[in-house]
Parts: C-alpha cells; structure tokens; sequence
C-alpha cells in the first residue's frame, strides 16, 4: 500500500498565501454557530463553511491576480486549487465567515442585507498587501434571507470577465482569481415572468483589500450600536487607512473626505470608459472606492446618458449613466448620517458632501480633456466644446468607445479650413456611426463645425498628430467588455465551450492596444443585439 501524509501545517502547493485573518481576530463574531437565516445583531460577522460541490471544473483564472498572490499557473490548475476555490476544502489557517451589513436599495432602507453568497475565506498577506478573498456563489449564509446562496454561471461570467476587464483598464476595482462551475444546477426566473430555468452554477473567487461597504458603517448606526460602529470604524482605520492616524474626529473627518474623493475617482472612471454600474445601493458601494458587485452592469454602445441596462430600473432610471455621480453624493450622505454619532459635527461632514460636487466637475473636466488629447482643462473654450461634443454624440446612434478611438486619427494639419466639407472631415468617424444613413445635412453641419472648433483647439496645443493619439489612446480604450460580447461568450459557455471566455480575457488584458486578429471584439453591437436581451437590458436574476 502507498501511504501519503499530509503534514497539518501545509496545503500542499498553495504555501505562498499566508493568511493574516485580522477582520475575524479583531472584530467581534455572531456567537451563534448554526448557519440559518436570521438578524444578526452586536456583531460584524457570523463563522459558517462554504457548502460543498458535486463536480468543480475551473473554466478560468486570472493569471495577473494569481500572480499578485503568489500563485504560480500549476497552482492554480492544480486540484487542492480547484477544490479550495469551489469551497470543497479549506486551507489551514482560513477561518471562513459572511459578514453583515445593510444599505439603502433604490433610494429606501432596506435593513439587513449582508454576505447573502459570499464567503470570505480570509486575508492573504503578500508584498506587504493584504487581500481579503471571497467566493460568490457559494451556498447560503445567515443573511440569504429567502435566497439560496448561490450564483449562476451567466452572472459568474459576466463578474469574472468585467472585474478584470475593469482592472486593466485602469478602473478601481474588486478583482477575480478564479472561475469555476459547480456541477449543480441553479433554479433562476431570469425575466421574473413565472418561468424559472435551472441553469448551470458557478463560484468566483473574488480579491479587494477589503470588502467593507457604506452598509457595514449604515447597520451598526441604523441599530445604534455605537460603540461597535466605533470600533468598526477605528479598525478602518488601522487596516484600510492607516496613514489616517489615530482614532479621532479629525481622523474620522479626514477619513469620510478621503471615502468622498475615492468615489469621485472611480465614478470619473466609468463616465471614462462608458460604464454603468447599474445597482447603486449604498451595500454595493466599497469605502475604497472600488467598483463592486457586477449585477446588471452595462457598457454604453451608443452614447446615452439616460441609458440604465437594470430592467428593474426601466422606470424611474435612478442607475442611469449620467446620474451615477449624483447618487454617488446621495450615497456619501447616507455614509455621512452613519458615522455621524461618532462625529456629531454637521457643517463639517455637509463640507465634505458639498465639496464632492466641486470636485467631481474638476475630475471630470480633466478626464474629458484627456479623452480629447487637450492635457490640462482650459475653462473658457473647453466648456463649451465639450458640452457641444456631448451634444453631437446624440444626434444618431454613436458608439462611445469608436468615436473616440476614430477621433484620434484626425489630422490636425491642413483642416482646420473652412473650405472643408462636413462629409470629408466627418469621414474619418464614420465607422462609429450605427445608422449613418440617418446623418442628416443638418447633424453633418453641427458635426462638422464642432471638427473644426476642435481642429482649431488641437493646432493651438501644438502637439503632433503621433503624440496626440498616443495619448488619446492610452485613455480611450478600443476593447471594452460589450455587453453582446458578454452575451456570446455566457451562450457559448452554457454549451460548455469555455473558449470564448478565456479569449476575452486576453483579449481584454490590453484594452489600449489594437490586437492583430482581435478586430473581431472592438467592433461595435451588431443589429442583432439591439433588443436582445442580456445585450441591452438585464434583470437582477443571477
Ligand atoms: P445585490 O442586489 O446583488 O447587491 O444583492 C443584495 C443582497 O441580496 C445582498 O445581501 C446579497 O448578498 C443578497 N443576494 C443576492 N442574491 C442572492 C442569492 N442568490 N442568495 C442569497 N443572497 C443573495
Ligand atoms: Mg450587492
């Protein structure tokens, strides 16, 4: 017989994550032991194992995110890796927990919400990070209310693909490790029209410094228990913003200013790269300002600002493009009325809230000038160039990411002549057109005259036409995750062919860069997925 031992101390090939738990060793747990569903109050989480398996299969990994870790790509196609990250067997030393936590949904309290499907495994201390990882998706929790705890393989996809999407474009995310289906099959009412479909379930492993949501702060508060709220808040600040200094009002001030201005950066992030997030409650919202919790998310195709890709959303259009800045101040206000017992200082925190506003405009501008290859924001003439530019892009269906792309290949020399014709200057955009039969002589003026101002702006930077698109396309990207991408790849899959997955995520490494052979994937949404749903429309089902 061939005895194997297997030394408690190691696990076998994942040696490299070294687990540091500090939010369950200094944080106080729910002392009830059993996982069923219920209010969990006087404590920030409750200890419960993930639910095992019948048959993981890894259909992905990121490799970028392994290798932050520690792992090598053996490591993660090996077994103990495929078991450990479906929830079918723990390391030594991760002490897995839900955490609770509550929000405002869609403007209203909704009391406890909570780690309804995601099970923190603990935090993985590396280079001097911390990484706190967590699967989605992997079996009930107290706080799945009347859910089952899981996730389906459409969604899973859908927040592997983006969150590492989202990562090499330079946009403040949570990340992903890994993708695996589990070999169960998931009851779902995708369109909540009575018509569920078992579908195929699937874990991601998500990775952040932390998970911590406005709603952790918002439940201690709504509660009023105080004393917990401060000692959540101090542990904040030891672990996610210590260069704060120590515990007090000043500190608590500087902290909720710094929560603010890492709000306005990603929200700047997704007007950027045409991002709609699409649930914007106060629980989906990271206090490191990291976009988190892909649902219904969404990438504008054509330029829409009142676009929302939540159906739930179709009427009141709160999640909207143009309105996420907006509800990310109304979101601050709500952080601000949580920790208020901890300040109680009110023109304090309203100066914080107010000075969003200010700078969210600034931040803007200067992303909008960068997209336009101008550098610095010139007040005077850029205001009104921008707002005209936005105002062009709506006059027919005008894919976002193409427009700016082609834009970058205008030639500044020689045409900024009024000579020109609207046609020959508006040529080279031509291809971001949806319907440019609908370009009336009209639309071609308005466009063609905005070319010329902006021509004109471009000849007084002085800068060459090489060196401007390089900058213009070192913020404009040319891969984004289309939503009818995403749609083709979940199809694909669902067949189980995972081909198509793992290409968009190389694909997508590079969003910057035109890929010989990937022309496939930048081009805009074709007739077919105007209506299609999945491509333009989403519920919350997942
Ligand atoms: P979301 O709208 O996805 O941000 O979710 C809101 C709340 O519902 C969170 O507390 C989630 O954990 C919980 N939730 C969503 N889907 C499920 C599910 N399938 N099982 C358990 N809880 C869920
Ligand atoms: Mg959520």
């Amino acid at each position: 017989m061939n005895i194997k031992m297997n030394p408690p101390n190691q696990n076998n090939g994942l040696e490299a994550l070294h687990f540091d738990n500090r939010f369950t060793q200094e944080l106080p747990a729910d002392p009830e032991p059993e996982n069923y569903r219920r209010e969990v109050t006087g404590a920030l989480y409750s200890q419960l194992e993930p639910t095992k398996v019948s048959q993981p299969t890894l259909i992905a990994y990121s490799r970028e995110m392994a290798e932050t870790l520690g792992l090598t790509p053996e490591n993660c196609t090996s077994e103990i890796f495929l078991n450990t990250f479906s929830g079918n067997q723990l390391l030594p030393d991760m002490n897995p927990y839900a955490t609770c936590y509550g929000g405002h949904q869609f403007g209203n309290w909704a009391g406890q919400l909570g780690d309804g499907r995601a099970i923190n495994l603990g935090e993985v201390l590396k280079k001097k990070e911390r990484w706190a990882l967590q699967l989605k998706g992997a079996g009930p929790t107290p706080y799945s209310r009347s859910a089952d705890g899981l996730a389906v393989l459409r969604s899973s996809i859908r927040e592997f693909l983006c969150s590492e999407a989202m990562f090499h474009l330079g946009v403040p995310t949570t990340r992903a490790l890994s993708l695996i289906t589990t070999g169960e099959m998931v009851l779902r009412d995708m369109f909540y029209d009575g018509h569920p479909k078992k579908e195929p379930g699937a874990i991601v492993c998500r990775v952040a410094p932390s998970f911590t949501r406005f709603g952790h702060f918002q439940i201690l508060s709504a509660r009023g228990e105080t004393t917990l709220l401060k000692q959540f808040m101090d542990y904040t600040l030891r672990t996610d913003f210590p260069h704060l200094g120590k515990p007090s009002k000043e500190s608590y001030l500087a902290w909720f200013r710094e929560v603010s201005r890492l709000t306005t950066t990603m929200v700047v992030h997704w007007m950027r790269v045409g991002f709609v997030h699409g649930v914007m409650n106060t629980d989906n919202m990271s206090i490191l300002g990291l976009t988190i919790d892909y649902g219904p998310y969404g990438w504008l195709e054509n330029y829409d600002p009142n676009w929302t890709p939540n159906t739930t959303d179709a009427q009141g259009r709160r999640y909207r493009f143009s309105h996420q800045a907006q509800i990310a101040q109304w979101n601050l206000l709500q952080l601000a009325y949580a920790i208020y017992p901890l300040i109680e200082e009110k023109e304090k925190l309203e100066g914080i809230l107010n000075d969003f506003s200010e700078d969210y405009e600034s931040q803007w501008q200067n992303m909008m000038a960068q997209k336009l290859g101008l550098g610095q924001f010139e007040t005077e003439t850029d205001k009104t160039l921008i707002a005209e530019l936005l105002s062009i892009l709506q006059v027919t269906e005008t894919d976002m990411t193409l427009f700016y792309r082609n834009l970058a290949n205008l030639d500044v020399k020689g045409k900024t002549s009024n000579d020109i014709t609207n046609d020959s200057l508006i040529a080279p955009l031509l291809e971001a057109y949806y319907t440019p039969q609908n370009l009336t002589d009209a639309h071609k003026a308005q466009i063609g005259n905005w070319i010329r101002q902006y021509l004109v702006r471009l000849k007084n930077k002085g800068l060459t036409n090489e060196t401007r698109r390089k900058k213009m396309n070192a913020v404009n990207p040319l891969y984004v995750f289309r939503n009818y991408l995403a749609q083709l790849a979940i199809e694909k899959a669902e067949t189980g062919d995972h081909a198509m997955v793992n290409d968009l995520l190389d694909v997508l490494r590079k969003p910057y860069d035109m890929q010989t052979g990937k022309e496939s994937y930048a081009e805009k949404r074709p007739d077919w997925a105007r209506t299609r749903a999945g491509c333009s429309m989403l519920s919350c089902s997942s």
